[in-house]
Protein backbone atom coordinates (compact mmCIF):
# COMPACT_ATOMS: atom_id res chain seq x y z
CA UNK A 1 0.00 0.00 0.00
CA UNK A 2 1.30 3.49 -1.00
CA UNK A 3 1.13 6.33 2.02
CA UNK A 4 0.51 9.20 0.82
CA UNK A 5 1.99 12.22 3.34
CA UNK A 6 0.74 15.19 4.42
CA UNK A 7 3.22 18.82 4.37
CA UNK A 8 3.47 18.14 8.23
CA UNK A 9 4.14 14.20 8.54
CA UNK A 10 6.84 15.45 5.65
CA UNK A 11 8.15 17.64 8.34
CA UNK A 12 9.06 14.96 10.76
CA UNK A 13 10.34 12.93 7.74
CA UNK A 14 12.62 16.19 6.65
CA UNK A 15 13.94 16.32 10.37
CA UNK A 16 14.92 12.39 10.79
CA UNK A 17 16.89 12.86 7.14
CA UNK A 18 18.95 15.44 8.13
CA UNK A 19 20.11 13.85 10.82
CA UNK A 20 20.87 10.71 8.87
CA UNK A 21 22.91 13.15 6.74
CA UNK A 22 24.50 14.69 8.97
CA UNK A 23 25.23 11.16 10.58
CA UNK A 24 26.73 10.68 7.12
CA UNK A 25 28.80 13.68 6.93
CA UNK A 26 30.39 12.36 10.21
CA UNK A 27 30.92 9.12 8.97
CA UNK A 28 32.73 10.65 5.79
CA UNK A 29 34.87 12.75 7.96
CA UNK A 30 36.11 9.92 10.24
CA UNK A 31 36.68 7.74 6.76
CA UNK A 32 41.05 7.26 7.06
CA UNK A 33 42.84 4.08 6.57
CA UNK A 34 43.08 2.23 9.86
CA UNK A 35 39.82 3.14 11.53
CA UNK A 36 37.73 0.25 12.11
CA UNK A 37 34.30 -0.45 11.01
CA UNK A 38 32.70 -0.88 13.84
CA UNK A 39 34.18 2.22 15.59
CA UNK A 40 31.81 4.12 12.65
CA UNK A 41 29.25 2.26 13.96
CA UNK A 42 29.61 3.28 17.19
CA UNK A 43 29.96 6.80 16.42
CA UNK A 44 26.95 6.93 14.28
CA UNK A 45 24.81 4.94 17.04
CA UNK A 46 25.89 7.79 19.61
CA UNK A 47 25.46 10.62 17.29
CA UNK A 48 21.69 9.27 16.44
CA UNK A 49 20.77 9.10 20.11
CA UNK A 50 22.10 12.19 20.54
CA UNK A 51 19.85 13.65 18.19
CA UNK A 52 16.69 12.09 19.97
CA UNK A 53 16.13 9.31 17.48
CA UNK A 54 16.50 5.64 16.73
CA UNK A 55 18.95 3.54 14.34
CA UNK A 56 16.24 2.26 12.59
CA UNK A 57 19.11 -0.68 11.09
CA UNK A 58 19.57 -1.65 14.42
CA UNK A 59 17.95 -5.33 14.85
CA UNK A 60 15.76 -4.34 12.13
CA UNK A 61 15.24 -8.56 11.05
CA UNK A 62 18.11 -9.12 13.36
CA UNK A 63 20.63 -6.63 11.68
CA UNK A 64 23.32 -6.37 14.24
CA UNK A 65 24.45 -2.68 13.89
CA UNK A 66 23.43 0.76 13.43
CA UNK A 67 25.08 1.35 10.02
CA UNK A 68 25.53 -0.73 6.97
CA UNK A 69 29.17 -0.87 5.90
CA UNK A 70 30.05 -1.91 2.43
CA UNK A 71 33.77 -1.94 1.26
CA UNK A 72 34.42 -2.16 -2.36
CA UNK A 73 32.76 -5.47 -4.04
CA UNK A 74 30.20 -5.40 -1.22
CA UNK A 75 27.62 -3.92 -2.90
CA UNK A 76 24.87 -3.43 0.57
CA UNK A 77 24.44 -4.65 3.59
CA UNK A 78 27.76 -4.72 5.19
CA UNK A 79 28.28 -5.87 8.32
CA UNK A 80 30.69 -3.71 10.82
CA UNK A 81 33.25 -5.06 12.56
CA UNK A 82 35.94 -4.65 14.83
CA UNK A 83 38.00 -6.94 12.33
CA UNK A 84 37.07 -5.29 9.11
CA UNK A 85 39.77 -2.03 9.18
CA UNK A 86 39.42 0.55 6.11
CA UNK A 87 42.68 0.42 3.84
CA UNK A 88 43.85 2.55 1.61
CA UNK A 89 42.55 2.49 -1.84
CA UNK A 90 39.43 1.21 -1.18
CA UNK A 91 35.81 2.46 -1.46
CA UNK A 92 33.12 2.81 1.80
CA UNK A 93 29.57 2.78 1.59
CA UNK A 94 27.61 3.82 4.17
CA UNK A 95 24.09 3.13 4.53
CA UNK A 96 22.05 4.72 7.43
CA UNK A 97 18.63 4.97 8.85
CA UNK A 98 16.78 7.35 11.85
CA UNK A 99 13.68 7.40 13.09
CA UNK A 100 12.29 10.81 14.71
CA UNK A 101 8.88 10.93 16.43
CA UNK A 102 8.05 7.85 14.94
CA UNK A 103 8.75 8.78 11.50
CA UNK A 104 11.85 7.43 9.13
CA UNK A 105 15.02 8.76 7.07
CA UNK A 106 17.41 6.66 4.93
CA UNK A 107 20.49 7.59 2.95
CA UNK A 108 23.53 6.45 1.80
CA UNK A 109 27.16 7.63 0.38
CA UNK A 110 29.98 5.78 -1.22
CA UNK A 111 33.35 7.58 0.15
CA UNK A 112 36.93 6.86 -0.63
CA UNK A 113 39.83 5.87 1.86
CA UNK A 114 42.99 7.83 1.64
CA UNK A 115 43.50 7.84 -2.18
CA UNK A 116 41.72 5.68 -4.83
CA UNK A 117 42.19 5.34 -8.49
CA UNK A 118 40.79 7.59 -11.07
CA UNK A 119 38.13 3.89 -12.14
CA UNK A 120 37.12 3.77 -8.47
CA UNK A 121 36.15 7.90 -8.16
CA UNK A 122 34.64 7.63 -11.66
CA UNK A 123 32.55 4.76 -10.35
CA UNK A 124 31.70 6.67 -7.18
CA UNK A 125 30.30 10.27 -8.72
CA UNK A 126 28.83 8.27 -11.85
CA UNK A 127 26.61 6.51 -9.31
CA UNK A 128 25.91 9.78 -7.48
CA UNK A 129 24.96 11.27 -10.71
CA UNK A 130 22.89 8.40 -11.90
CA UNK A 131 20.43 9.64 -8.56
CA UNK A 132 20.69 13.34 -9.50
CA UNK A 133 19.64 12.55 -13.21
CA UNK A 134 16.93 10.67 -12.12
CA UNK A 135 15.78 12.87 -9.34
CA UNK A 136 15.65 15.72 -11.90
CA UNK A 137 13.54 13.86 -14.09
CA UNK A 138 10.63 13.63 -12.22
CA UNK A 139 7.42 15.92 -13.22
CA UNK A 140 4.92 15.09 -10.39
CA UNK A 141 1.75 13.01 -11.51
CA UNK A 142 3.29 12.67 -15.12
CA UNK A 143 6.65 10.67 -14.43
CA UNK A 144 6.44 6.56 -13.84
CA UNK A 145 8.68 4.50 -12.12
CA UNK A 146 9.86 3.10 -15.13
CA UNK A 147 10.78 6.11 -16.69
CA UNK A 148 12.72 7.26 -13.27
CA UNK A 149 14.38 3.38 -13.37
CA UNK A 150 15.20 3.91 -17.70
CA UNK A 151 16.89 7.29 -16.63
CA UNK A 152 19.14 5.60 -13.98
CA UNK A 153 20.14 2.91 -15.96
CA UNK A 154 20.63 4.11 -19.28
CA UNK A 155 23.47 6.76 -17.60
CA UNK A 156 25.07 4.03 -15.73
CA UNK A 157 25.36 1.75 -18.78
CA UNK A 158 26.49 4.65 -21.25
CA UNK A 159 29.80 4.31 -18.87
CA UNK A 160 29.78 0.27 -18.65
CA UNK A 161 28.57 0.00 -15.43
CA UNK A 162 26.20 -2.82 -14.29
CA UNK A 163 22.55 -1.74 -12.49
CA UNK A 164 21.99 -4.14 -9.57
CA UNK A 165 18.75 -6.13 -10.55
CA UNK A 166 18.19 -7.79 -7.06
CA UNK A 167 17.88 -4.55 -4.48
CA UNK A 168 15.64 -1.83 -5.51
CA UNK A 169 14.89 2.10 -4.02
CA UNK A 170 11.39 1.87 -1.77
CA UNK A 171 8.67 3.97 -0.38
CA UNK A 172 9.19 5.21 3.22
CA UNK A 173 7.47 7.05 6.28
CA UNK A 174 6.17 5.38 9.73
CA UNK A 175 8.17 1.98 8.33
CA UNK A 176 11.40 2.12 6.60
CA UNK A 177 10.17 0.04 3.76
CA UNK A 178 6.75 0.80 2.05
CA UNK A 179 5.40 0.28 -1.11
CA UNK A 180 6.14 0.95 -4.28
CA UNK A 181 9.80 -0.90 -5.23
CA UNK A 182 11.69 1.76 -6.98
CA UNK A 183 14.20 0.05 -9.52
CA UNK A 184 17.34 1.59 -10.60
CA UNK A 185 16.08 0.31 -14.36
CA UNK A 186 13.05 0.10 -15.88
CA UNK A 187 11.17 0.49 -19.34
CA UNK A 188 9.89 4.15 -20.25
CA UNK A 189 5.79 4.63 -19.86
CA UNK A 190 5.77 1.97 -17.15
CA UNK A 191 5.12 1.23 -13.67
CA UNK A 192 2.89 3.86 -11.33
CA UNK A 193 3.02 7.36 -11.56
CA UNK A 194 5.29 9.56 -9.16
CA UNK A 195 2.52 11.52 -7.07
CA UNK A 196 2.22 14.85 -4.50
CA UNK A 197 2.50 13.49 -1.52
CA UNK A 198 4.73 10.33 -1.67
CA UNK A 199 7.31 9.91 -0.07
CA UNK A 200 10.63 7.44 -1.58
CA UNK A 201 14.38 6.20 -1.02
CA UNK A 202 16.25 6.79 -4.68
CA UNK A 203 19.12 4.54 -4.44
CA UNK A 204 21.10 3.53 -7.68
CA UNK A 205 23.78 0.68 -6.86
CA UNK A 206 26.54 0.43 -9.49
CA UNK A 207 28.63 -1.56 -10.23
CA UNK A 208 31.66 -1.87 -12.50
CA UNK A 209 31.18 -5.31 -13.47
CA UNK A 210 28.71 -7.24 -13.61
CA UNK A 211 25.35 -6.90 -12.40
CA UNK A 212 25.01 -9.90 -11.19
CA UNK A 213 25.55 -10.29 -7.03
CA UNK A 214 26.01 -13.21 -4.47
CA UNK A 215 24.39 -13.39 -1.09
CA UNK A 216 27.23 -14.07 1.74
CA UNK A 217 26.66 -17.03 4.69
CA UNK A 218 26.33 -14.20 7.37
CA UNK A 219 23.06 -13.47 5.78
CA UNK A 220 23.64 -9.86 5.35
CA UNK A 221 26.33 -9.02 2.74
CA UNK A 222 25.88 -8.68 -0.88
CA UNK A 223 28.69 -8.76 -3.29
CA UNK A 224 29.31 -8.45 -6.75
CA UNK A 225 29.57 -11.84 -8.81
CA UNK A 226 32.74 -10.55 -10.13
CA UNK A 227 33.80 -9.36 -6.89
CA UNK A 228 34.36 -5.57 -8.96
CA UNK A 229 33.75 -2.48 -6.62
CA UNK A 230 30.39 -1.29 -6.12
CA UNK A 231 29.03 2.29 -5.29
CA UNK A 232 25.52 3.19 -3.74
CA UNK A 233 23.89 6.95 -3.54
CA UNK A 234 20.88 7.39 -1.96
CA UNK A 235 18.62 9.74 -0.96
CA UNK A 236 14.65 10.05 0.77
CA UNK A 237 12.94 12.59 -1.43
CA UNK A 238 9.66 13.88 -1.01
CA UNK A 239 7.17 14.57 -4.29
CA UNK A 240 5.79 17.79 -3.42
CA UNK A 241 3.31 20.88 -5.10
CA UNK A 242 6.37 22.96 -5.08
CA UNK A 243 8.71 20.02 -7.08
CA UNK A 244 10.79 17.38 -5.43
CA UNK A 245 12.25 17.88 -2.45
CA UNK A 246 15.73 15.38 -1.45
CA UNK A 247 14.68 15.23 2.35
CA UNK A 248 18.41 13.80 3.14
CA UNK A 249 20.51 16.57 1.57
MG1 LIG B 1 19.51 2.98 2.90
MG1 LIG C 1 16.84 2.47 1.35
Amino acid sequence: MITIKSDSQIAYMRRANLIVRDTLDLLREHTKPGVSTLELDKLAYEYILSQNAKPSFLHYNGFPASICVSVDCEVVHGIPSARKILREGQIVSYDCGAIYNGWHGDAARTVAVGLISSERQQLIDVTEQCFFKGVQSIVAGKTRLGDLGNVIQTYAESFGYGVVRELVGHGIGRQMHEDPEVPNFGIPGHGMRLSEGMTIAVEPMITMGTEQVDWMEDGWTVKTRDRKPAAHYENTIAITSNGIEILSL
